[in-house]
């Protein structure tokens, strides 16, 4: 124990708890895109955990036990509260727990006040009450600028996003919002139906929750956002030269759909070509210098080949990352491809798997350069915009049979639902 004054000792305490918290909410950025933390990352937040821990359990009458105990209950309590929104992110069997603690993620934090405060007055050691001190003024920050947020706008909820949203409801609205949380849900007295729609000022609608766990429709909003965030991308990328085109379920609406996202989409897919002057640096460095001035948060990932690509803005230092602690987001995934030759034959690869794109020589996935170059266009959100030269080709390597419907990380009993209603629209064209 370093700390010779209880002042110090409550200092170094707070620093350390807060660095904890920012090591930890930054790990979060991996569950949020669906894959496990880097080794790395994983090493440096449970270091400063354990440091955190052996400053509050150690005092100038040596090692206090009652205080690491309290020390790590509260961690783990804490970091469950405010990691649950990322790990719910994820589709896959429900999580009782988990979804519980993410839909009230704005300030579960809190209910954590009370224990800190009894905690503090039963145990007198000057590195706990820095610790918890540390922790709920971060909590309660959190808490106020959720709820400090601008002027939102009422989205009507009409046609068909009204028929699928009262089929999964099974008729009851209200009682469907209040069960699962969805605060945007707002009904008038006249039985209207609104969505409280989200702005760059405001906390994201957690559409991703909405459309996986209950396969409803995405938000009019976060559709909106959709739009502006894929013509912000492609007028970068033109401005930046590099090659780029639509691909995933965004080259799949634009093709099946007739130019329009899914209905239950959920990001934008853009492809990007790293070769000659567009490096994989160029491209990071400069998408960061233009979304930083425009309003919008970009995040490398490069041992994976992708770039995420937010519609909100980047938080100041060192509250960047806090971001992870929201329950939706909007945003556009840009993927790298490069050339490589593969048994013999020129392609275009990656390094993520996306559906059933074959594996390449180097062990990437890929599909053969001529499905793609010289790209065509294809007419997507009111504008006509870089797709494969072969759309179809490419939607067919990449999920089979195209025009089948695929509800695919929707919910079961949701996408079942859903399927019946949008069967019904189907069979009265002018209604869809
Ligand atoms: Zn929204």
């Amino acid at each position: 124990m370093l700390a010779t004054t209880p002042a110090i000792a409550v200092l170094t305490a707070a620093a350390l708890y807060v660095a904890t918290y920012l090591s930890f909410v930054r790990l979060l950025r991996y569950p949020r895109n669906w894959y496990l933390p880097t080794l790395s990352a994983s090493l440096a937040t449970m270091g400063l955990a354990t440091v955190t821990m052996a400053h509050v359990s150690y005092s100038a009458n040596g090692f206090d036990l009652p205080a690491l105990v309290v020390a790590a209950g509260f961690m783990a309590g804490l970091f469950g509260i405010i990691g649950a929104p990322a790990i719910d992110f994820q589709p896959g069997a429900p999580r009782p727990i988990v979804e519980f603690l993410a839909r009230h993620g704005d300030h579960a934090g809190l209910w954590m006040i009370l224990p800190a405060i009894i905690s503090a007055y039963t145990l007198p050691d000057a590195g706990l009450h820095g610790f918890l001190a540390a922790a709920m003024i971060i909590e309660l920050t959190w808490f106020v600028r959720h709820r400090w947020t601008g002027e939102r706008r009422l989205y009507p909820v009409s046609g068909h996003d009204l028929s699928v949203l009262k089929a999964q409801a099974k008729g009851d609205i209200e009682g469907f919002a209040r069960r699962h949380g969805i605060r945007e849900l707002v009904l008038s007295p006249d039985g209207a139906v609104n969505w409280l729609g989200c702005d760059k000022k405001s906390p994201p609608c957690p559409f991703n929750y909405y459309l996986h766990r209950l396969g409803l429709n995405s938000a009019p909003c976060c559709r909106e956002h959709m739009k502006d965030l894929c013509h912000y991308v492609v007028s970068c990328l033109g401005d930046i030269g590099a090659v780029h085109w639509l691909e995933g379920g965004t080259l799949l609406g634009a093709v099946r759909e007739g130019g329009a996202l899914l209905a239950w989409e959920d990001d934008v897919d853009i492809a990007v070509l790293v070769d000659g002057d567009t490096t994989w640096e160029s491209l990071g460095a400069g998408l960061s210098k233009r979304g930083a001035l425009d309003g919008y948060y970009i995040d490398v990932f490069e041992n994976r080949g992708f770039i995420a690509i937010s519609y909100d803005p980047p938080r100041p230092w060192p509250f960047r990352w806090e971001r992870n602690r929201m329950r939706g987001e909007v945003r556009l995934d840009l993927v790298a491809y490069r050339r490589a030759v593969s048994h013999g034959q020129s392609v275009l690869e990656r390094r993520l798997i996306k559906g059933a794109m074959p594996l390449t020589e180097s062990g990437w996935y890929g599909v053969a350069k001529e499905i793609v170059f010289p790209t065509s266009t294809v007419h997507f959100l009111g504008d006509d915009i870089a797709c494969p030269n072969q759309p179809e080709e490419f939607l067919r390597i990449v999920y089979g049979d195209f025009e089948k419907v695929e509800l695919t990380y929707v919910d079961a009993a949701a996408a079942e639902t859903r399927r019946l209603v949008d069967a019904d629209a189907m069979a009265q064209p002018k209604k869809y």
